[in-house]
This record gives structure tokens, C-alpha cells and sequence, in this order.
């Protein structure tokens, strides 16, 4: 049966990904609605191609001026309310969460209570409330099948195998700054850091990758993915990028999926899951691969990590201001003249001055107070 789709973010560099594979899957797919936040050129290109139902844009302003590009049957919609439209659409089986920051939260858990299956890209909403949406999933019954190349890789190689998990291995390639030495990284320009080895994403989790943040919100989105202590998820850098991530069980078998790193990889997975289909994705040369090196992260050298493990392990809002001060602070480093050696400090100022909600259950108004409050103290510390 066709799968009907929603992607969120579709403009963005999951989004496109997202859209190739559909293009190539297309008979067992229908894109009935997108959304991008202001790039309507792009949006309106898409909605030319794929016809949606539904399209999405930042605000009112923006679905005026869209309104003339696109084909006669789609209808636009603007802002949070709009995505919530979009999710809540009966005609919608599959959302494709792929908007980045926690502006997804809402949209996210939307979709959830409206029993959708969920492709989830977006990483900093199950950062900030990864209890409160695992448990409405769970209420809901609703599949999160993740799109990160990591967790999706874990996934898959928990599949049937989940009851005897002892520990996560959660790889990463070190970023584009591993082999710098940490005494150049004030002088670096933005190019350096948005110079990723392996991977093309967006600027926000270049960036991340680049302080190794994105390896600690992946730390913190597998803890609450697969409901594992964060002490059993170990990083291991891989610059290779081969092995995606990997688990061992508890007779001391490990498990690893491999493949090249490309995104529309773990996209397609999420949208067949349970099935497999043919890819036209460049296959694995081991020969030419010759060998494959691990090692342990340096968390002198990438402070970010080690902020990361600090509120993973605190739990309550903890991980919610991190990973909204994160985004405030990459943002000024992109629009600014803030020195990358500055990302991590800032962070954890706003950490220290956190006072943890740990104590009782969290609503998602806790988590949205949380996020806004490090996002101001972000502001008075960038401003002063
Ligand atoms: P991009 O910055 O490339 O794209 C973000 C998308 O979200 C765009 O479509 C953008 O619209 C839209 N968007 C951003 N802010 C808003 C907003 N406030 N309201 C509505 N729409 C908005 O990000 P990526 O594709 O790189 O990443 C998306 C998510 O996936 C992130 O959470 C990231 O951590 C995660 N991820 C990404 C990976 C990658 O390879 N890129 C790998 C693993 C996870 P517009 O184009 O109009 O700005
Ligand atoms: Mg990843």
C-alpha cells in the first residue's frame, strides 16, 4: 500500500535527501504535504514536483508570497499552527520530522498523539523531552524510527535482540576538527568549522559536529530512544565512518551495521522499515576501505562532550538547556564574530546557573520554560 507522507523540513539537507529517495521509491510513496520555515523558492520547486496537498511556511507573509508558484491544488499553510494542521491530517500516515532545533518539539509530539509513524531526523526534541514523547509513543502506540545514522544503526541492530543489550557503541568520525590542534581552535574561520570530512548537513549540527555537541546530544537521544542508562553508551571515534554505530550483548557478541556514509540510507530504512528495498547508494569497497581505527574522545579538547555526559546523567531539564543554549549560542557564532572557543564556555555558564527540575515528573511546559530561560541567558551573556 502506498505510504503517505508529510516531510517537515523538507527544504532542509534531510529533507532533500528525503525527497531523493522518494523519487527513486516512488511508487510506494505520495508526498502529501511539505514544509520549509522562509526558503519558499525551494519549497515552491518541490511543490511543483510533487504536488502536495498541503504546504507549510514560516508566516503569513511567506504563504502570500508562495501562493503564486505553486499548483492550483495545494493549499498553504503558516507557522506552528499550520504544522500542527499538516500532522493532525487524516490523510496522512507518515511524518517525516526533519525540521531542525526544538521548534520540532510540537510538531513532533502532534504527530504522535495523532498516532502517525515517525521518520525522526529531528534530534533536539528528544534531547530536550525525550521521556515526555517516548511514554505518549508508547501510550499511542507509535513507531519513532530513527533517521540519525547512529541510532538508526542501532535500530537496526537491535532488531530482535533488544533483551540482551549490554552496551551502545556510539561511533562518530571526529568531526572536522580532530586532527587540529586545540591550541589553533580561536583562530579558526567559519569555513574550517563548517568543513565537515564525511558528511554535508546543515550549518546548526555542522557546527555541532565540529565541538563534538553532536555526539553528546547523540548520546542523549539514544539514552531515551532505547531506554538505556547513558552509562552503558560509550563514544568511540571512527574517522573512517564506516561502522555507524554498534552494541554488544550481554554474551560479549557485538553487532555493527556498516555502510557508506550517506544519508539516504538511513532515510530509506525508516520509510520501508520493516522491509528493504533496492538503492542506487554507492555500495562498500573493503579493499579499498584497507583498515578501520577506533579511539576515545577527548573531552579536554571538546568540552561540549563532556557537557553532554554531564546532563545526560542529570536528566530532567538538564539535557532541554543544553541543547537550547547549544542552538542560541551556534546561532551567534553563525551570524556573528563570536570565537569558536567561546560555543563551549557560554554553554556551560548557562548550565552552572541551571536550577534541574528532577524532582517530579516533566510536563512539556516545563521543557518549554526550560528552553526559553537558557535561551535568554544565552542572549544576556552573548550581549554583555
Ligand atoms: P537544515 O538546516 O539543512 O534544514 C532545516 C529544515 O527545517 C529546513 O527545511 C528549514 O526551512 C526548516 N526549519 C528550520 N527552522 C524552522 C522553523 N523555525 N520553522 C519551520 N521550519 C524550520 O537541517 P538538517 O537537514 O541538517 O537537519 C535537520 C534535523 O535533522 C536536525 O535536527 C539535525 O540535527 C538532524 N540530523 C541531520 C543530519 C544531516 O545529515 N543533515 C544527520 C542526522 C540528524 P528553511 O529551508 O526554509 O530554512
Ligand atoms: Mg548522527
Amino acid at each position: 500500500m502506498t505510504q503517505r507522507l508529510a516531510v517537515l523540513g523538507s527544504t532542509g539537507s534531510i529533507g532533500v535527501n528525503t525527497l531523493d529517495v522518494i523519487t527513486r521509491l516512488k511508487d510506494d510513496f505520495k508526498v502529501v504535504a511539505l514544509s520549509a520555515d522562509s526558503n519558499i523558492k525551494a519549497l515552491a520547486e518541490q511543490a511543483r514536483k510533487f504536488h502536495p496537498d498541503l504546504i507549510c511556511v514560516g508566516n503569513e507573509s511567506l504563504a502570500k508570497k508562495i501562493k503564486k508558484s505553486i499548483p492550483a491544488g495545494t493549499r498553504v499553510l503558516f507557522g506552528l499552527d499550520g504544522l500542527k494542521e499538516i500532522v493532525s491530517t487524516q490523510d496522512i500516515d507518515t511524518v517525516v520530522a526533519a525540521i531542525s532545533g526544538t521548534f520540532c518539539l510540537i510538531p513532533l509530539v502532534e504527530a504522535v498523539k495523532h498516532r502517525k509513524k515517525i521518520a525522526l531526523a529531528n534530534k533536539e526534541a528528544l534531547v530536550s523531552a525525550g521521556p515526555i514523547i517516548m511514554k505518549l509513543a508508547k501510550a499511542n502506540g507509535v513507531r519513532i524510527i530513527p533517521i540519525d545514522s547512529e541510532h538508526s544503526a542501532i535500530f537496526q541492530c537491535l532488531e530482535g535482540r533488544a533483551g540482551s543489550l549490554s552496551k551502545i557503541y556510539l561511533t562518530g568520525s571526529g568531526g572536522p576538527l580532530l586532527n587540529v590542534d586545540r591550541n589553533k581552535f580561536s583562530k579558526l574561520s567559519k569555513k574550517d568549522v563548517l568543513n565537515h570530512p564525511k558528511w554535508k548537513m546543515g550549518k546548526k549540527i555542522s557546527v555541532d559536529s565540529a565541538t563534538m555537541m553532536n555526539k553528546g546530544l547523540e548520546i542523549i537521544e539514544a539514552k531515551y530512544l532505547f531506554g538505556v542508562d547513558d552509562k552503558y553508551i560509550e563514544v568511540l571515534i571512527h574517522p573512517e565512518a564506516v561502522i555507524h554505530s554498534m552494541i554488544e550483548l550481554t554474551d560479549g557478541s557485538v553487532f555493527a551495521q556498516l555502510g557508506v556514509p550517506d544519508m539516504r540510507l538511513p532515510i530509506q530504512y525508516a520509510l520501508t522499515f520493516p522491509l528493504r528495498a533496492g538503492s542506487a547508494i554507492e555500495r562498500l569497497d573493503f579493499t579499498k576501505i584497507g583498515k578501520l581505527a577506533f579511539f576515545k574522545p577527548d573531552l579536554q579538547k571538546f568540552p561540549c562532550l563532556a557537557l553532554a555526559r554531564h546532563a545526560a546523567s542529570a536528566g530532567g531539564t538538564a539535557p532541554g538547556v543544553l541543547c537550547a543554549s547549544d542552538e542560541e549560542v551556534v546561532k551567534s557564532y553563525l551570524e556573528g564574530d563570536m570565537k569558536f572557543t567561546d560555543i563551549p564556555k557560554i554553554i556551560e555558564k548557562v548550565l552552572s546557573r541551571h536550577k534541574n527540575i528532577t524532582e517530579r515528573e516533566l510536563t512539556i511546559y516545563d521543557i518549554l520554560e526550560a528552553d526559553r530561560w537558557a535561551r535568554e541567558e544565552v542572549r544576556s551573556i552573548c550581549c554583555h
